[in-house]
């Protein structure tokens, strides 16, 4: 799970990346139409928001050591109970 998700980051930062260099030959172009690109920049920042949210306010459990959300009580990977 948490390999799925660092790879999906590094889709996401290579995506910004090539998407941002689209969007500005296109604008060094002259052409304005630059929605798809942004869009999908736009998508693949959320992506990484999420990523680096999920890093920062995922708490691991301590039985397993797998990422689990502060609201839950026991872990759903190994159903162990969380100490806060
Ligand atoms: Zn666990």
């Amino acid at each position: 799970m948490k390999k799925i998700l660092f790879w999906m980051w590094i889709v996401a930062v290579i995506t910004i990346l090539v998407s941002l260099l689209i969007m500005g030959f296109k604008l060094l172009d002259g052409n304005y139409d630059i929605v798809a690109e942004g869009s999908l920049c736009g998508v693949c920042l959320a992506v990484n928001c999420v990523y680096a949210f999920s890093r920062l306010s995922g708490l691991r459990c301590g039985y397993c050591g797998k990422i689990i959300w502060q609201q839950d009580r026991y872990c759903p990977h190994c159903g162990g109970e969380i100490k806060k």
